[in-house]
């Protein structure tokens, strides 16, 4: 495959490949009027989209951060390819045949296997495992997706697979697809001890897919008994396209809702996201693996919609529980900009989606989504709530603690609004509760770069 790619067949993929079909698998576009289209930049922070996509002459320009190109240079940047990759890429998703000439005999390529060849060893191995879900071998996979409502046709839709116990299944398999050893390893599906080995043996298997729906990864569950790797969960590790930081399961299904609606659901886990898409919160994702991040937090943040200058809503399910408290907190803790427009949907009984659809139905489902609460009322009512307010030393305990987290808050417009609303709960004068988070914002060393939040904050 070495040598350069003809003119023509280059020139074939970009009038093929249609660049606002492309960008729209990262970005959410709405029309702009003269043909164009605009969105938010996937490549700068911004809060009114910036970014504009003109199909008829093919390429994109953004007048924030001055990124601009056509097709294959789009793909080059948001997926951090060189130029070969970028057009071969694109070549498979319009059918275009490429052809090479082989003028210096030299090869061309990086080191190592080729982005595409690791995407289509992916692609063959979910193709073998949701194979294998029908053998004899598969029947406690198939019990445990029976269990939890799920059909045969929710699998397939989901591209649920088994991997064979016998742990050179898979490698064999592709090996007989014309797969070297190195691209199995480089993909995440092989490791090398003595000699080479699957990555996932005797396990359930949820393919993990990216915006554009190709499969980058595996999440696997542990059913056997005598799975001799005892953690419930694995994950495919690190490689050149699964980036953990990154990676939510379910957003190739999702996130064409997610920029419709402008709302995304945070679930913790595989099937879960499964419950609430079958329904009908068709905008549930999860981390894979990983508690959810800023890098996550800045992938959402390009599919979800500006719509009259709301950012959108971010809706995490958390347990009401201690271990889901936490969570919380720490996503208070986090990108603030974010936390604003982050909003908690929690289950009385501390079910999770999955458990909730099982024992209550759809309805309880969309109806956990709709009951959510501000992510900062919740934190705050969590932390007004360990304190007994019948007594005059609780309320006032209640207060300090409560205006350390309110002067915690980056963005200043919000603390009024939050102070009043820790007064209410706490049961105090509106005065008392600003006098109390001024004192604390004193007491509080002030942070690098806070200085800049706050004055650029709307
Ligand atoms: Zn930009």
């Amino acid at each position: 495959m070495a040598g350069r790619i003809r003119e023509e067949d280059i020139a074939e993929v970009r009038e093929k490949a249609r660049i606002d079909d492309v960008v729209s698998q990262y970005v959410t576009l709405r029309n702009a009027g003269g043909g164009s289209q605009k969105g938010l930049c996937p490549f700068h922070d911004e809060k009114s989209p910036s970014f504009n996509v003109n199909p008829s002459r093919g390429f994109y320009h953004c007048f924030g951060c001055g990124a601009g190109g056509d097709v294959i240079d789009f793909v080059m940047k948001i997926d951090g390819l060189n130029f070969g990759e970028a057009v071969e890429r694109l070549a498979e998703k319009s059918g275009v045949v490429l052809r090479r000439i082989d003028d210096d005999g030299g090869d061309h390529r990086p080191k190592g296997p080729q982005r595409n060849r690791l995407i289509e060893a992916n692609r063959v191995a979910q193709e073998f495992y949701a194979e294998q879900l029908a053998t004899p071998d598969a029947l406690t996979a198939r019990q445990f997706l029976s269990e939890r409502d799920f059909d045969q046709a929710v699998a397939a839709h989901f591209g649920i697979g088994f991997a064979p116990r016998e742990g050179e299944a898979l490698f064999r398999h592709l090996r007989g697809r014309g797969f070297t050893q190195e691209e199995t390893v480089e993909a995440g599906l092989v490791a090398v001890g003595r000699s080479a080995y699957d990555r996932f043996r005797g396990r359930l298997l949820w393919p993990i897919r990216d915006a554009s729906g190709d499969t980058i990864g595996f999440g696997a569950r542990r059913i056997f008994d005598d799975d001799r790797i005892e953690a419930k969960y694995l994950n495919t590790s690190e490689t050149k396209i699964y980036k953990k930081s990154q990676v939510l399961y379910g957003i190739d299904l999702a996130r064409r809702e997610i920029g419709r609606s402008s709302q995304a659901v945070i679930v913790e886990g595989y099937t879960d996201v499964m419950a609430c898409h079958l329904a009908g919160v068709g905008t549930a994702v999860a981390t894979c693996g990983t508690a959810f991040g800023d890098d996550h937090a800045r992938v959402l943040r390009r599919f979800l919609d500006d719509r009259d200058g709301s950012r959108g809503e971010v809706i995490f399910t958390f347990d009401g529980d201690a271990a889901g408290q936490k969570a919380a907190l720490r996503a208070f803790g986090g990108d603030q900009n974010f936390a604003s427009q982050t909003y908690v949907a929690v289950e009385p009984d501390g079910l999770d989606p999955c458990d909730l659809r099982i024992k209550k139905g759809d309805e309880a489902v969309r109806g956990l989504v709709a009951d959510r609460v501000p992510l900062y009322r919740f934190v705050l009512s969590n932390v007004v709530g360990k304190y007994d307010l019948d007594r005059a030393d609780g309320r006032v305990d209640a207060l300090r603690e409560g205006a350390r987290l309110v002067s915690s808050i980056r963005d200043k417009s919000k603390v009024d609004a939050f102070s009043r609303e820790l007064a209410g709960m706490v049961g105090l004068d509106p005065d008392e509760a600003r006098a109390e988070v001024r004192r604390a914002s004193h007491r509080r060393p002030p942070e690098p770069g806070a200085q800049q939040a706050a004055t650029t904050a709307p």
